[in-house]
């Protein structure tokens, strides 16, 4: 009911941005496309820089390799999750373009703008940097137009 309303109260924002005329830009393909997204989630599993996880969030070896990776301690690995990430986008514009439910009992999905797939905020991977997670439309439209660039 809360996200709903929440929802048509940011269509509405959106829509008066639109008559003003400030830019909008589309969704990100992997939130509207669920092969492409499985795709950069699994790449993201595998790949060795990457290793996005853990599947299961109590997966100690997981965090143990992480922690000795990052050269710190399981407690302090623990702490840099995707959802405390740079490149985690939890924006009201990003929340519209989620399907679905975002939210379970370990926290919420939103989206990777670094390895472009729909990751949960519990769970972390290799590349993660502080200062997230992205909460303003602006801010997630600034990482949109980066990743156009690049
Ligand atoms: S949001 Fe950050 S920690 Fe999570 S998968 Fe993306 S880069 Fe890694």
């Amino acid at each position: 009911m809360g996200r709903d309303r929440n929802k048509k109260i940011h269509l509405i924002e959106r829509a008066n941005k639109r008559l003003l005329g400030e830019s909008e830009m589309d969704c990100p393909k992997a939130t509207q496309d669920l092969e492409l997204n499985t795709k950069n989630r699994d790449k993201s599993i595998d790949a060795d820089y990457i290793k996005y996880g853990p599947l299961n969030l109590s997966d100690d070896e997981y965090w143990e390799e992480l922690a000795d990776h990052w050269n710190t301690k399981v407690a302090v690995a623990k702490k840099s999750l995707c959802g405390n990430c740079v490149a985690f986008d939890i924006s009201p514009r990003m929340d519209d373009c989620m399907p679905g439910q975002v939210s379970d009992k370990e926290g919420r999905l939103g989206y990777c703008w670094m390895h472009h797939f729909k990751c949960h905020s519990a769970r972390t991977c290799r590349t993660w940097a502080a200062g997230g997670p992205i909460k303003d439309d602006k801010v997630s439209y600034e990482w949109q137009e980066k990743n156009k660039q690049s």
